[in-house]
């Protein structure tokens, strides 16, 4: 199957327009910031970026002039060539096998690889930055076109990470690009806010999600419904889909609901302590704390019961978690205060 990347992502047309436009015009800025919730393409558009610009047809970034005026270069990769396949990210690696399509993100690589004592638990550290980025910055891309960095929840990066960064940001080497993917851009520093042109991706349409989800094996009657729980993201939409997650989610709302009903405050501790090593997980199991509340006291409002007030107002707490989360809050102190407020109401 042919695979140009771009032609895969799917309801984004304002983000896509300005993509091929700066591919048609070779003009194709060296830092972009693609920024929108997770799972609605923006991994999916850098990657095809990243191929038009490496792709062997397409002429890489240097733009209209190697054409002539009578023959104008395809806009995006041709998808077919051994630069594009090797520009789509293998499952097992999570990245590309192309030498010029660089990956950055937490965790990807060993210690040992990035030259750390330790792995990467939170954040980007400035090792990798050194090792990925700068250490390749004085030399040319290897197979001439272009390099690209696709560097994943940019706003991971620790400061003395992103600091480093920064001053390739400002001058880059020739044929270098930068793509940064970030659901949270409020999380990154001013400076790389201004260095970087921004392309913003929406959420997903319901009966996109539906489809993609369909696409990737969900059955279609169940792939409808999750996809109007999963707020515009095919991302969201998996993890709703797949059984395995409903249950880690179930058994931390019976915990939370459990630890704010209990006499003493063990459980609490607890489940705060656990929050702290399950970091990934703990925005969707929050979230699913929040809607179960609000179920609850929807339930109760209507029966008439005088504890309505109450669980709406737990509820509101975990949506108070959940911001604090997405604003990088340390994940064990966010737990541990949501459940003690909601044992004092
Ligand atoms: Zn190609």
């Amino acid at each position: 199957m042919a695979s140009d990347l771009l032609s895969q992502v799917r309801a984004q047309e304002p983000a896509l327009r300005t993509i091929d436009w700066a591919l048609e015009s070779g003009r194709v800025h060296h830092a972009y910031l693609f920024v929108g919730p997770d799972g609605v393409g923006k991994e999916l558009a850098a990657f095809g970026l990243a191929q038009a610009l490496v792709c062997e047809r397409r002429g890489g970034d240097a733009g209209p002039s190697l054409f002539g005026a009578a023959e104008k270069p395809p806009v995006r990769a041709c998808g077919t060539c051994s630069a594009c396949t090797r520009t789509v990210p293998r499952e097992d690696i999570r990245r590309p096998l192309h030498p010029d399509v660089v990956v950055v993100e937490r965790g990807l690589y060993s210690a040992q690889q990035i030259g750390r004592d330790s792995d990467e638990k939170q954040d980007i550290s400035i090792h990798q930055v050194r090792k990925l980025v700068l250490a390749r910055g004085a030399f040319a891309p290897h197979e001439g076109r272009a390099k690209v960095f696709v560097i994943r929840r940019a706003e991971e990066l620790n400061l003395s990470a992103a600091n480093a960064l920064l001053k390739t940001l400002e001058e880059p080497g020739e044929r270098t690009h930068f793509i940064l993917l970030s659901s949270q851009p409020e999380a990154l520093l001013p400076t790389i806010l201004s260095r970087t042109q921004r392309v913003r991706f929406a959420p997903l349409p319901d009966d996109v999600v539906a489809d993609l989800l369909a696409a990737q094996g969900v059955e279609a009657a169940r792939a409808k419904d999750v996809a109007r729980l999963a707020g515009g993201s095919v991302e969201n939409g998996m993890l709703l889909a797949d059984p395995d997650e409903s249950e880690r989610r179930e058994r931390f709302v019976e915990g939370a609901l459990a630890a704010t009903a209990a006499p003493t405050i063990e459980a609490v501790l607890a489940l705060a302590e656990s929050a702290k090593k399950d970091k990934d997980h703990l925005p969707s199991n929050v979230a699913a704390l929040a809607s179960a509340l609000a179920a609850r006291a929807a339930d109760s409002a209507r029966a008439g019961r005088p504890d309505a007030e109450a669980l709406a107002i737990r509820g509101g707490f975990a949506l108070t978690a959940l911001e604090h989360l997405a604003a990088n809050g340390a994940a064990q102190l966010v737990i541990e205060a949501m459940l003690m407020r909601m044992r004092a109401v």
